[in-house]
């Protein structure tokens, strides 16, 4: 039986580790740390359990528009918090007991790199474990990023993993760049009534996602009081007084840098072996997930060209695991990625935008239909946003981007329409269901096909 070592619990290595259950492969798997990684602890579950919090602190301040009056409404911090805590440790307890139903053996530890196929393993208590295997897997992930003139101290300059760990919101925060990370605190933190402006270097908000519908997200924000300061930068920090390059001052409770993360790849021993590593990160044969060692492979936040999400740090485990156990390539669809900001409403994408495709020369034609008149975002006050779908000239439909209700679940629809290379004219004769969300988009393929109903 081939044995594999992983290095990371989080969603990569967790993810590998259950994957393997599916061969005969003997699996161990070394966490510094507590099971299920950022993902779980200091990523997506706490934020969108706060983003949840706060759309129904959103929807009871608008109950009165349907005729229902609240009355009173007190929130309690703590209990808020330990409900959070509780789901948090729910799922993690729940990822050590799969492992454990799987026979996989955790070992707590700091792991390191020693050669080609072991790994030594630092204990707490200051014993080490050498683990010898066939293959080794890193899946370390990575950390939040600060800026040279904003270091962390925890306390006024923070990063996410303290603010998902606020006990209750500071009553003004500035947030250090327009990422999905800094978009979701800003749109969580507003609709939780924190007074909250946004400092963002580029010219739009999610640099990199389409302008049209990004622009649409951060006009939707803007009107619920969000203050955006784009082409900005903060030059200087005087106490809790922040000057921005505009000249302006201004005084916040809390300063959040969101601003990327960087790999975790320091410390680990990797020079032993001599993995190419390129300003962090890992490269790979994106086809297998393996480094320039051949016994070595490496997924999730440390991999380079792949994006930092938890959705793709499980397809990569399970393209590597695949490689090792039977030799095929399963590689993972980097075309087809959804792409969600779970802010209220939500932005999500998928494959080329109108940049992408100008980057890669690609002709497209595209279509968009507006949320405004469709029925059921109108029921749910949410009719605002817009869908968009590009495809080939004359080819197949190869992206999407939905700003509006629901979009991080409509987004999925698109999805397979990108992956399976659909036809604008084949997408377009589906029929979709009276009164959704998702006849918008019903209606942008029908446009797209050339011919539009509503
Ligand atoms: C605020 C926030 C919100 C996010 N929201 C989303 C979202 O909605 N959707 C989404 O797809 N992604 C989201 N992400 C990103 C997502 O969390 C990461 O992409 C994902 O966790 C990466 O998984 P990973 O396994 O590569 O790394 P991680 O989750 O970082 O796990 C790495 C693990 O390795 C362990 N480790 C590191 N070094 C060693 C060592 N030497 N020995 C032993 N153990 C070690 C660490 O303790 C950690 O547990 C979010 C991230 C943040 C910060």
């Amino acid at each position: 039986m081939k044995k594999i070592t992983i290095i990371g619990g989080g969603p990569a290595g967790y993810a590998a580790a259950l994957y393997a259950n599916n061969f005969e492969l003997e699996v161990t798997l070394v966490e510094s740390d507590v099971l299920g990684g950022t993902c779980l602890n200091r990523g997506c579950i706490p934020a969108k359990y706060w983003l949840h919090v706060a759309e129904l602190n959103h929807e009871i301040n608008h109950a009165h528009e349907f005729g229902i009056e609240v009355g009173k409404k007190e929130i309690y911090w703590a209990k808020t918090t330990n409900k959070r805590n509780e789901i948090v440790n729910k799922l993690v307890s729940g990822i050590g007991a799969l492992l454990k139903s799987k026979k996989v053996n955790v070992v707590e530890g700091w792991g390191q790199v020693e050669s080609k196929n072991v790994v030594v393993v630092k204990k707490e208590n200051g014993e080490e474990e050498r683990i010898a295997s066939d293959y080794i897997l890193l899946a370390t992930g990575s950390q939040p990023r600060n800026l040279p003139n904003l270091e962390f101290d925890n306390d006024f300059i923070i990063s996410s993993d303290t603010a998902l760990n606020w006990n209750k919101p500071p009553s003004s925060v500035c947030i250090v760049g327009a990422g999905a990370i800094g978009c979701e605190f800003a749109s969580l933190l507003v609709d939780l009534g924190s007074e909250v402006t946004v400092v963002e270097l580029e010219e739009e908000i999610l640099p990199g996602l389409d302008k049209r519908t990004s622009g649409e997200l951060r006009k939707q924000l803007t009107k619920r009081g969000v203050n955006f300061k784009l082409q900005t930068s903060i030059e200087s920090v005087n106490d809790k007084e922040l000057i921005f390059s505009d000249g302006e001052k201004e005084n916040f409770e809390s300063v959040l840098v969101a601003i990327g993360r960087k790999p975790f790849t320091e410390s680990m021993g990797l020079e032993n072996v001599g993995i190419t590593i390129e300003n962090g990160f890992i490269p790979v044969d994106l086809e297998t997930m393996k480094t320039s060692v051949d016994s070595i492979y490496a997924l999730g936040d440390i991999v380079k060209d792949s994006p930092q999400l938890a959705h793709v740090a499980f397809a990569e485990a399970i393209s590597a695991i695949t490689h090792i156990a039977t030799g095929e390539k399963s590689p993972v669809n980097y075309s087809a990625i959804p792409y969600v900001v779970y802010t209220n409403p939500e932005l999500a994408e998928v494959g080329i935008n109108s940049d992408k495709a100008k980057v890669a020369e690609l002709d497209i034609s595209q279509s968009q239909h507006s949320f405004v008149g469709i029925g059921r975002a109108m029921i749910q006050n949410q009719n605002q946003g817009v869908v968009k779908v590009y495809a080939e000239e004359d080819g197949p439909i190869v992206g999407a981007s939905v700003c509006g209700p629901n979009a991080g679940e409509l987004i999925h629809e698109l999805m397979y329409m990108v992956g399976w290379e659909a036809l604008p004219s084949e997408a377009a004769e589906f029929i979709h269901a009276h009164p959704t969300l998702s006849e918008a988009i019903g209606e942008s393929l029908m446009s797209l096909s050339g011919k539009g109903l509503h």
